[in-house]
């Protein structure tokens, strides 16, 4: 005879947090992706060459608003990162002569990347950990986006604000 459903019990799993952090770790599964992102942002990717100079670089950043260029070859594959860091720093060396230095002379070679299928707060984990707030995302092989710290922030506000709508409803019925 079939028995009846029964809720699962504390006792039931190896784990202490199991029944306890069951709606956190529901919650926690829903929690978005940098695909997701992704889609609501969009692909657009701003890149430079290395062998342009840095006052173009300075010229783009300024004119699109943006913190960092994604440098790619003339195939469009990854070679380095130039952030306006990389910039500030170099000026404050050697002064002006930096605008006539190459992307390529200042750019971050070994970039650190993520694909499409990783978590924002392991991406934003990435960032803390390396010091930087730009993430190129890679997926088979191929360059498709770019996140930077404010963006994976405001989805994971957005985030956390509809997670709390959420548990409210639950509250209340
Ligand atoms: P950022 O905070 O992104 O403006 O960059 C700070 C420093 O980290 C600069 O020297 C960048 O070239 C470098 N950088 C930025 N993004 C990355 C990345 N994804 N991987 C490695 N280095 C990076």
């Amino acid at each position: 005879m079939p028995s009846s459903y029964q809720g699962r019990l504390r006792r039931d799993s190896a784990s202490p947090h199991d029944v306890s952090q069951s709606l956190d770790s529901n919650l926690a599964k829903a929690v978005s992706t940098v695909a997701n992102l992704l889609e609501k942002k969009g692909g657009d990717i701003v890149t430079i060459r290395p062998q342009e100079s840095v006052a173009t670089a300075v010229t783009l950043l300024c004119e699109r608003r943006i913190g960092a260029l994604v440098v790619t070859d003339a195939a469009g594959s990854l070679q380095g990162i130039l952030s306006e860091r990389d910039v500030v720093r170099e000026l404050a060396e050697r002064g002006g002569a930096t605008l006539s230095l190459s992307v390529a002379d200042l750019m971050t070679r070994k970039v650190v990347t993520c694909a499409p299928d990783e978590r924002i707060i392991q991406v934003l984990q990435k960032m803390t950990d390396g010091r930087f707030r730009h993430v190129p995302v890679i997926a088979d092989g191929a360059l498709i986006g770019l996140v930077s710290i404010g963006d994976l922030v405001n989805h994971r506000l957005r985030e956390l604000e509809y997670e709390a709508l959420k548990m409210k409803q639950m509250i209340v019925g």
